[in-house]
């Protein structure tokens, strides 16, 4: 149980208990693809998708492995952090084969500063070969694996062109706990054609699953995008929701959402040069972690209040 006056159980305490102390993680960029955009499952990608957003300036695909750690160590060292994950975020990281993927993980694995791993990928990427890698590698030092859930709805995950269900992602989350692995999703909310019971219905879904940690986003649009282009087209595409209104649907969410599911974050934030909307003012991810938590205050409320 976390500590109740936080109101909510925050991943920094969740990394923490299992690592000792702080950890840092550092992306690594393997400079694999992703079936949605390749042509294995489509070329379109999710219509939401520019990786170009998410990618930090000292992660480069034509660096190996080892040296994008090392360069990450060193940008992080200003800020004293000792300890570090290994975080294969960009595009999808298992989507290669099972050998490829153990040579990539064991390039981290096998550095001295590395005490933990996190591998990002789609619920369609993880055959039995895949997770028996992953369980491999969590064996020398704990691997946490990420899926894109992003909606538990099949409508929504269509309209998005996510090119899976929400069946295969239970799936993929069933059998990757089985094998021993922490897991964690992420769910965007205010997703286009959302209700809000709907969007609140996701936290539901995710405590009924052997999750461990939900990273929240809101939605945002980005430029040179599929729903950029469709937003321009129809405004009323997508209801956008002010940083007011998704303080209070973080903490419904919350409300909702299991007691030792840890939460990463509530918001993202794009590059600004990418972000076409909204623009909240200048509220960045840190004030909406405050926000939710003062709200949490004054509701006299806290995660799980309302899980069965
Ligand atoms: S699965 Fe991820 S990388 Fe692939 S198209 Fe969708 S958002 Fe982009």
């Amino acid at each position: 149980m976390f500590d109740i006056n936080q109101r909510f159980y925050r991943y920094s305490e969740y990394l923490t208990r299992k690592f000792g102390s702080k950890v840092q993680k550092i992306s690594v960029n393997t400079g694999l693809s992703c079936p949605n955009l390749d042509g294995t499952r489509s070329f379109g990608g999710c219509i939401y998708c520019n990786n170009e957003g998410f990618v930090p300036s000292y992660s480069n695909k034509i660096t190996p492995i080892p040296d994008q750690i090392d360069q990450g160590i060193i940008f992080f060292e200003r800020k004293r952090q000792y300890q570090y994950l290994a975080y294969y975020q960009s595009y999808t990281n298992t989507h290669t084969s099972p050998e490829n993927l153990r040579n990539l993980l064991m390039q981290s694995v096998n550095h001295p500063k590395i005490v933990g791993i996190v591998v990002s990928t789609r619920p369609d990427c993880v055959s039995p070969e895949i997770i028996s890698v992953l369980k491999e590698v969590h064996q020398i030092k704990p691997l946490m694996v990420e899926f894109g859930m992003e909606s538990s709805l099949d409508r929504t995950l269509k309209l998005l062109n996510r090119g899976h269900s929400y069946e295969q992602l239970c799936s993929a989350v069933e059998r990757s706990a089985q094998a021993g692995l922490d897991v964690g999703v992420h769910v965007i909310l205010g997703l286009p054609g959302e209700l809000r019971d709907e969007i609140i219905g996701h936290a539901r879904a995710i405590s009924k699953l052997p999750v461990s940690i939900v990273k929240i986003h809101q939605l945002q649009i980005v430029k040179r995008t599929k729903l950029a282009k469709l937003y321009r087209e129809d405004p009323n595409y997508v209801q956008l929701i002010g940083w007011e209104d998704y303080v209070e649907i973080c903490c419904d969410f919350l409300e909702i959402l299991r007691s030792d599911i840890a939460v990463d974050r509530f918001a993202s934030q794009t590059k600004p040069e990418l972000l076409e909307v909204p623009y909240w003012d200048g509220v960045k991810n840190h004030h909406i972690t405050h926000l939710v938590q003062n709200r949490m205050v004054e509701r006299q409320s806290y995660q799980g209040k309302h899980w069965e």
